[in-house]
């Protein structure tokens, strides 16, 4: 029998509702994989009591005929979602053992579709990172491990642990969130599909903020099926974010295999950039060509402010940080440590709560923001941004459909590689992600390929407001022409 953790959500539907196993005994498999592979590091709670008893609740409505469209998915949640009576730190030692007393929406919104929860998953801390090296738990390990070798790799950031799990086997589905690139870059590093909807598609509320007008919620999957099944149940309206949009939510699994003839894809010249690997750009046309044997009209585009984007990016992300984790104060929420008056509190309970990075970027933010600064750098980061989303308007308006890029410029790195060499260098990862925060559109990372030292590669499509569906179906051309990846077990 083959083992049911390797059956994508799609193929479990239809098993559990022919009741060739049950919700209970799938949520047993995914409890002892998840056991058997504590190495990795991706779980930074482990829940199965909880899970078990969902499970229990999937099989009654499975047997009633009430199954909803998750019903009876082991799902593993970021822990930046907050979960009911469930431990939430964003893997920051600020939160201690913060335990909310609700639901984040998007979570919400899966349960009540049926979704299990197996427990919280490793993070950068408050999502700031590319590695996953930042979270107050520890690294999470790359299931994925170069050819002939034994050394540990990272599995991307922020949503390391989210990516490590599903390519792991350790989780059918996560939730992720992105900033920029947090969805698209593990899922790139792992062999997972990871899509970062539009802005406003998915409700930002009982997520811990990091940068609110760029942070949107999204899944990891094992295949673009799954990834569409997923996002139709996070997404929707909801009142208590005003960033959210009321507008119906397509049939995203009904995207899937439609056919892209006549689409005009474009490839932006712009993101040729220096040092990057040949395979890379081997694998983006590659890509291309499958697209254009799939019957879609390749067109060379240009998006002229791309270069300006990961600067303008590190200035507007840390700045909407460093006034988010104001709140942070050993007053509200989590851990304090106690000062001789309330200023010392704060400063003994912020230097203690906070790691390295989350400093770096509440220190920048502050000065992009302070009085002197703001004309010089945030202001004018902002302009940029506005450009930025024009480059792309444009394209849109001349009948362009989607974009076709690389997910990420190498493959994943050794766990050390970039975090002990500088943070520029980490913060260059996201070169091919943080334009479409910037401009708040939708974004899917699916694998396309194996790179020379057998790891895999990934290539991104970037689509039009809300219009995720296109994602759906040029991903699913892409996914159909490359295959599926999955690591071998060696945990
Ligand atoms: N790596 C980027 C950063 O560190 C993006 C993180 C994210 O998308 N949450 O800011």
């Amino acid at each position: 029998m083959t083992d049911l953790t390797d059956l994508t959500f799609a193929q479990v539907r239809e098993r559990l509702a022919t009741k060739e196993f049950t919700a209970v005994e799938l949520t047993r498999s995914y409890v002892e994989a998840i056991e058997s592979a504590r190495g990795l590091n991706a779980y930074v709670l482990e829940t199965p009591e909880i899970a078990l008893e969902r499970a229990a609740g999937s099989d009654e409505r499975i047997a009633l005929g009430e199954a909803g469209a998750l019903e009876g998915l082991p799902l593993g949640v970021k822990d930046l979602f907050c979960t009911e009576g469930v431990r939430t730190t964003a893997c920051s030692r600020i939160l201690g053992d913060f335990t909310p007393p609700y639901e984040s929406h998007v979570t919400e919104r899966m349960r009540r579709a049926g979704a299990v929860m197996l427990g919280k998953l490793n993070n950068d801390e408050f999502a700031m990172g590319s590695s996953n090296e930042t979270s107050a738990f520890g690294t999470v390990v790359n299931p994925w491990r170069r050819a002939g070798s034994e050394a540990a790799l990272v599995a991307g950031g922020s949503s390391g642990g989210s990516a490590a799990a599903v390519a792991a086997r350790i989780c059918l589905g996560a939730t992720a969130t992105d900033t920029g690139g947090s969805i698209r870059q593990p899922a790139a590093f792992t062999g997972t599909v990871g899509v970062k909807p539009t802005y406003g598609r998915c409700s930002r509320w009982g997520i811990v903020a990091f940068a609110s007008s760029l942070d949107q919620a999204g899944p990891i999957a094992r295949d673009v099926r799954d990834a569409a099944i997923l996002l139709g149940a996070m997404a929707g309206y909801d009142r208590r974010d005003s960033t959210s949009v009321d507008r119906p939510v397509p049939d995203y699994e009904a995207a899937v295999g439609r056919s892209v003839k006549g689409l005009r894809i474009g490839i932006p010249r712009e993101y040729r950039v220096d040092g990057m690997p040949a395979e890379i750009e081997a694998l983006w046309t590659q890509g291309a060509a499958w697209l254009k044997a799939a019957g879609a009209e390749i067109v060379d585009v240009s998006l002229p402010h791309t270069k300006y984007a990961l600067p303008a990016y590190y200035i507007v992300a840390p700045a909407e940080a460093s006034s988010n984790l104001a709140r942070y104060d050993g007053v509200r929420y989590g851990r304090r440590v106690p000062g001789r008056d309330v200023t010392e509190m704060y400063e003994n309970t912020r230097a203690a709560g906070f790691g390295a990075e989350v400093r770096r970027r509440i220190m920048i933010g502050s000065y992009v923001l302070s009085a002197g600064y703001y004309d010089a750098y945030y202001v004018r980061a902002q302009k940029v941004r506005t450009l930025i989303k024009r480059d792309f308007e444009t394209l849109f308006d001349q009948g362009v459909d989607a974009i076709l890029t690389p997910a990420t410029p190498s493959a994943a790195f050794g766990v050390g590689e970039k975090a002990d060499a500088s943070p520029v260098e980490m913060y260059l990862n996201d070169v091919f992600t943080v334009t479409v925060n910037m401009a708040g559109l939708p974004g899917i990372a699916v694998p396309a390929g194996l790179s020379s030292e057998g790891l895999p590669l990934a290539l991104q499509l970037i689509g039009r407001p809300f219009d995720e569906e296109t994602l759906f179906a040029t991903g699913s051309v892409i996914e159909d022409a490359a295959g599926r990846f999955a690591p071998g077990r060696w945990w």
